[in-house]
């Protein structure tokens, strides 16, 4: 059967380490897990070339240990998104897919150290790579690992996965009037403060012009409508 035209050949999708948890407190769902991987091997089969980057906010973020020292407090942040990215490499492989986890921080028993040239390989060989321990440094986030990664295996597009539908001019669950923005400028986001990334991912994004998507996860079939060039979630671009 014939492949239907994709709108980009390499993503970089980000997922933050919340979207595992599902209505549970903590932690990851294994339901959840489930879903996110059909997702993700939908668009595999569409021929796509997949790089994931997962957060860690489910398990732990530094900047909120309060009275810990923050750099230790950011290691242990990293190594939340670690345990995600396994769980999440399980969970891809249940569906038959190829994968790698290559981790920003050297943990060799459990994931390939980070070699970007091996990560290209990868890709180009259809293995869907998990980039996991953030950009391996303290006082970073995982959207700018998202970013950074994005930028160095050239991925066409950032897509960053939410709980709601794109861009509001405020927070939609708490302010149900907030305006929905179906495009925005770089700038703009960082000026207006829009909830989008922080805004070193941003500023990152800007420099290299590289289109972000921030969409509704939590609607099923959305990763694959991107890829099929349906409007869907808020672009920001130039
Ligand atoms: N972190 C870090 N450097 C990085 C990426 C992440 O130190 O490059 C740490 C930081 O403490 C952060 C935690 O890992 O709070 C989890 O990542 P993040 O908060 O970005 O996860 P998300 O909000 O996407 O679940």
């Amino acid at each position: 059967m014939e492949q239907p035209a994709v709108r980009f050949k390499r993503i970089l999708l980000k997922l933050s380490g919340e979207a595992l948890m599902g209505s549970q407190q903590h932690g990851v769902d294994p339901a959840v897990l489930d879903r996110l991987s059909s997702e993700i091997a939908e668009v595999h089969e569409l021929g796509v070339e997949l790089a994931l980057v997962v957060g860690g906010g489910n398990i732990f973020r530094g900047a909120r240990a309060r009275g810990m020292d923050r750099v230790t407090a950011d290691h242990m942040g990293m190594l939340a998104t670690l345990i995600n990215s396994l769980a999440l490499q399980d969970a891809l492989e249940k569906k038959g897919l190829v994968t790698r986890v290559l981790s920003g921080l050297e943990i060799r028993q459990v994931a390939e150290p980070l070699i970007r040239r091996r990560a290209l390989r990868h890709l180009e060989r259809g293995r869907v790579v998990i980039f996991a321990a953030g950009t391996g440094n303290p006082y970073f986030s995982t959207d700018t690992a998202a970013a950074l990664r994005a930028m160095e295996v050239k991925a066409e597009v950032l897509l960053k996965a939410t709980k709601v539908d794109g861009i509001y001019t405020a927070d939609p669950v708490e302010q149900p009037q907030a305006e929905f923005l179906e495009r925005v400028r770089y700038l703009e986001a960082l000026e207006r403060g829009l909830r989008v990334m922080d805004p070193t991912a941003i500023s990152l994004c800007m420099e290299n012009k590289l289109p972000i998507i921030v969409f509704n996860i939590t609607t099923p079939g959305n990763v694959r409508r991107i890829l099929l060039g349906e409007p869907v979630g808020s672009i920001v671009s130039e």
